[in-house]
């Protein structure tokens, strides 16, 4: 499974639009790694994870044509995740031969919704299925499982569990936030090749609960690791940070690694392989 992370920002993107802190200021001075667009996942060129408004940015930047996506998994509704209007572009108005499949897009139902309050779907070349947590779907490729986030109270959320023919399977955990207890139990019981989680909030812890902090993402490292859901070398790849954490890329990536956690930046990419993975004894 070939993973590219298009944007690794939180939803004010990375400087934030209207920002001139110290983080901020030196991501327009520095740019490179410092530079965040908004939360977006392409994996073996056909499935895509969100459609946030840097699409066109993020595609045109990595030389991506999109005209063979075959499945878009939305996590939720929030603006970052999810500018239904880019959607729009796949219509016959716009290109200039029909694409050559339909969009398969799955996603928890306020998000779905959304998309039909801005989009007229009827004249796309897309099928929209919700889908609730827990729920597997069976693509002809990839079997996903979805599980809920504990992100936004007011709306329901999904993370997704991606897998493979060949056994290879990933945890893309963004938005997150610490899980219930039922999602716990339900990912310590699935075995990992990879995982991509948010660390919104860098090492600035908040009040707010919808986000993860780093000692949060430590935290779900020790306890997947604990339950053998993940072995001490699976990469382990926290994304969708902000500048309001308050550490430059260079600081975050000093943080994590003595951890064995990976900081992202947009353009990331890994391969994961089942084969890979290292056999514990039982
Ligand atoms: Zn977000
Ligand atoms: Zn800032
Ligand atoms: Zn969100």
């Amino acid at each position: 499974m070939d993973i590219k992370l298009l944007g690794t920002g939180a939803a004010e993107g990375w400087p934030g639009l209207f920002c001139d802190c110290v983080v901020c200021t030196h991501a327009r001075n520095s740019g490179g790694k410092n530079i965040r667009s908004r939360a977006s996942a392409l994996i073996d060129g056909v499935l895509k994870i969100d459609l946030p408004p840097d699409l066109h940015m993020q595609a045109t930047r990595y030389g991506l044509n999109l005209r063979d996506l075959r499945y878009l998994l939305i996590t939720h509704s929030h603006d970052d995740h999810l500018c239904p209007t880019e959607l729009q572009y796949m219509g016959q108005w716009f290109v200039t031969r029909p694409l050559p499949n339909n969009l398969q897009i799955y996603g928890p139902t306020p998000a779905l919704n959304r998309i039909q309050r801005e989009v007229d779907i009827s004249k796309l070349p897309v099928c929209v299925t919700p889908v609730s947590p827990q729920q597997v779907l069976n693509l002809d490729d990839y079997r996903i499982t979805a599980i809920e986030a504990a992100h936004d109270p007011s709306q329901l959320c999904l993370n997704y569990i991606i897998s493979t023919q060949d056994g290879t399977q990933v945890l893309y955990a963004s938005d997150t936030g610490w899980y219930t207890e039922e999602t716990w139990q339900f990912i310590e019981r699935q075995r990992f090749d990879a995982v991509i989680i948010e660390c919104t909030k860098g090492p600035t812890p908040t009040d707010y609960s919808g986000h993860l902090d780093m000692f949060q993402v430590i935290e779900m490292k020790a306890r997947l690791l604990r339950t053998h859901s993940i072995a001490l070398d699976t990469p382990f790849i926290a994304t969708h940070f902000s500048h309001l954490g308050r550490s430059t890329h260079e600081e975050l990536e000093c943080a994590l690694l003595s951890h064995n956690i990976v900081t992202a930046y947009d353009g990331y990419e890994l391969s994961v392989s089942a084969a890979k993975r290292v056999v514990l004894a039982p």
